[in-house]
């Protein structure tokens, strides 16, 4: 099928990798249990009260939901000490990511972003027809120095992912209120704070009050990772009432569904899961992060919910049944890997891969 064209900033994208299914992995190594330590996911699962609130929609599914998602923002608006009108929702916030540039980049506009880090806003970015400036991070943290100096008069947006995916190191709040107030207003910079509650306290930014001194900044973050709701789709930026309505003529009328927006809401109410789901994966993450480099890997300093960890472990965790993504980069000599931080049980799994895989390359 060769005579369809398709537009032609699509031709250069591959497709985001899915990785092995689960089925598949438990069929070629036979083995009993798998693992997935791929996507980030909550160890833990998600509150409670989230099936409660669920099972209590109204049985209307003929129904539309609410296009203006009015509960949830109304509800974040009180969490978050922010007026509802400057919050918009999304079917997670990947699809965010993707309004925000349908909504701002025109054929030629440059975003400036990490070489390393979420792959969906160059995707995004190159689909409108623009071009993606990527500055290498700087031991495995945005380069922000450089990222500024690579700004031009085609600069329409800058990215920055904090804490990054994939080498999960934040920058702190101060970098990037510094950053934000040396960018020119018609700029667009899209923070993007996926893993906003696993950070240390003292380095989360104040959204509130960034949006307070800047316009032209959006903040976005997630139910998918601390508040374990993935599944479900459901995702939310904080940015000025005006962006917001650009948003809202790109989007699907109807784009988050009824049963997301009720869970995201008995999510948000159960900040207890939220902080148990944080205080266990740093414990857990700091175990992991000490063992990992005692067995020889370098590993960042991390303030999410995963490791990326250099070496070639792909394939040996894979054959022990623990699903991770792997990557390669001009940034680093060989292979890496995400790691998911998992439950207890996970990881030592995990170490024990490892350790095999260590022994295994002595001998
Ligand atoms: C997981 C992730 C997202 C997207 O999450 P949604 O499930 O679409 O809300 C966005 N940015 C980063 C950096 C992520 O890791």
């Amino acid at each position: 099928m060769d005579r369809i064209l398709t537009k032609e900033s699509i031709r250069g994208i591959t497709p985001y990798p899915l990785g092995i299914a689960a089925e598949e992995l438990k069929e070629k190594y036979k083995l009993s249990r798998i693992r997935s330590l791929a996507d980030n996911e909550n160890a833990y699962g998600c509150s409670k009260l989230v099936s409660l609130a669920m099972s209590k929609q109204p049985g209307n599914l003929s129904r539309y939901p609410d296009g203006a998602c009015s509960a949830l923002k109304r509800t974040l608006g009180n969490f978050l000490n922010l007026p509802s009108a400057y919050i918009s929702i999304g079917n997670g916030s990947e699809e965010l990511i993707r309004l925000l540039a349908r909504a701002y980049i025109s054929e030629g506009d440059e975003a400036i972003m990490a070489d390393l880090t979420f792959p969906r806003y160059k995707a995004n970015v190159v689909i409108e027809g623009g071009k993606a400036v990527e500055v290498p991070l700087k031991d495995g943290l945005h380069d922000l120095v450089e990222m500024g100096s690579r700004m031009s008069s085609r600069t329409k947006m800058i990215f920055i992912c904090n804490p990054n995916n994939p080498t999960g190191t934040a920058l702190c709040k101060e970098a990037i209120q510094q950053f934000i107030a040396a960018v020119p207003a018609h700029i667009l910079i899209v923070l993007d704070e996926a893993y906003y509650e696993y950070m240390n306290h003292e380095k989360r930014t104040e959204a509130e009050k960034l949006l307070t001194f800047h316009d032209n900044v959006a903040v976005l973050r997630t139910f998918s990772k601390a508040y374990g709701l993935a599944g479900l789709r459901a995702g939310y930026g904080m940015m000025h009432p005006s962006i917001i309505a650009e948003l809202d003529k790109v989007r699907e009328v109807f784009n988050v569904n009824a049963l997301s927006q009720a869970a995201a809401i008995a999510a948000l109410e159960d900040q207890y899961f939220v902080r148990m789901s944080g205080e266990k994966n740093r414990t857990e993450r700091e175990r992991m992060r000490g063992r990992i480099q005692e067995l020889g890997f370098m590993c960042y300093a991390s303030e999410a919910n995963f490791l990326f960890i250099q070496g070639a472990l792909a394939e040996k965790l894979m054959e022990s049944g623990i699903i991770v993504r792997k990557f390669t980069h001009a940034s680093f000599q060989g292979e890496a890997v995400r790691l998911t931080i998992g439950t207890e049980e996970d990881n030592d799994a995990v170490l024990e891969a490892i350790g095999q895989a260590v022994r295994g390359r002595r001998v």
